[in-house]
């Protein structure tokens, strides 16, 4: 009988957080800590070092947090060391920086409450020695250094060296055919870890309702209270991201052969958090992908990804939105 309380305890003290700030910077959580962790773009305020519609005047998507060097060689170099957010596996790294905007980068992958998540760190000066794919990392383990690496024409000046980190989600494991085939005059160095083939979370919303939650914070749940920004019908039963993220999939009591299609909602970054089976009763014929609604509030927040628009008092899926659900489907 002494065996339940101790097992009870286990239960409700150790879970640890499954993610983590990936270098000593921890300014995040402090009140008014937003220009002592994040970097700005060059001449830009500290906001636009952070995820989402923060740049070019709220038109251009930043995809993850630059998050600001603490320590220094006599050089000015950047040195902190770069820690694996949660436990995992090493997904895919890329050591020359010329083939990347995010330089020399290391993308990690974990399961967490069922999701399969990528963590990325980019710009970094060095990957640590004898890293291979698919090797396990503990949370905290240092996996890289700090640096300033890209391929863009305009450096990263010392002044603004960070890390670059994002959590994602993948849209397809087939994206390499699908980018061969759609974007055939683009190179693609990177295979299935192509950034198009990631879909990003911020991961300061992650961080701040995983300390607010404790144990009871569960990344399924987080992911399926996104923000709709739109909702589109698929005709389509079978992709990689139903069999991947079964977790946000809405149980119906139907059987699954009289499955024809899902209704999908995605939030302004494209990131489609649910997803409700359908019947082909329910599915009146009509083209490939109908979109169903937009919510407009959440648009004029949040417009940057271009995925719908609105023409008159009709909404649209653009041509970028209907590739999104392309490769999502393909
Ligand atoms: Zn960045």
């Amino acid at each position: 009988m002494r065996l339940v309380p101790f097992l009870f305890l286990a239960a409700i003290c150790c879970r640890a957080e499954p993610f983590r700030l990936p270098t000593a910077n921890h300014a995040l959580f402090e009140k008014n800590g937003g220009e002592k962790f994040f970097v700005g773009t060059t001449g830009k305020p500290w906001e636009s070092g952070g995820f989402g519609c923060v740049r070019s005047d709220g038109w251009q998507m930043h995809e993850g947090l630059d998050i600001k060097c603490l320590q220094r060689d006599k050089h000015g170099e950047p040195t902190d060391p770069v820690l694996a957010t949660a436990d995992g596996t090493v997904a895919y790294f890329s050591k020359n920086p010329a083939l990347s905007n995010y330089g020399r980068y290391i993308l990690l992958k974990h399961t967490v409450d069922g999701i399969e998540v990528y963590s990325l760190y980019a710009h970094l000066s060095e990957i640590r020695d004898g890293i291979k794919i698919g090797q396990p990392v503990k949370g905290g383990e240092q996996i890289a250094v700090m640096g300033r690496t890209s391929n863009t024409r305009e450096r990263i000046t010392k002044e603004r060296a960070h890390v670059h980190f994002e959590l994602n989600l993948v849209y397809s494991d087939n994206y390499a055919g699908w980018h061969k085939k759609n974007l055939p005059g683009q190179r693609n160095d990177h295979g299935e870890w192509n950034g198009q083939n990631l879909v990003g979370m911020d991961p300061k919303l992650v961080l701040q309702a995983e300390r607010a939650q404790g144990a009871k914070f569960n990344l399924a749940q987080f992911i399926q209270g996104r923000t709709e920004l739109f909702r589109v019908l698929v005709r389509k039963t079978d992709f990689p991201w139903l069999r991947r993220y079964r977790a946000l999939v809405v149980e119906r009591n139907i059987e699954k052969k009289s499955i024809a299609g899902y209704e999908i909602a995605f939030d302004f970054n494209g990131l489609p958090f649910q997803l409700i089976p359908h019947t082909a009763a329910e599915m009146k014929s009509g083209p490939k992908y109908q979109l169903l609604a937009v919510n407009a509030s959440e648009y004029a927040k949040n417009p940057c990804r271009k995925l719908v628009r609105q023409r008159g008092s009709r909404w649209e899926l653009t041509t970028r939105g209907t590739s999104l659900l392309n490769l999502l489907i393909y």
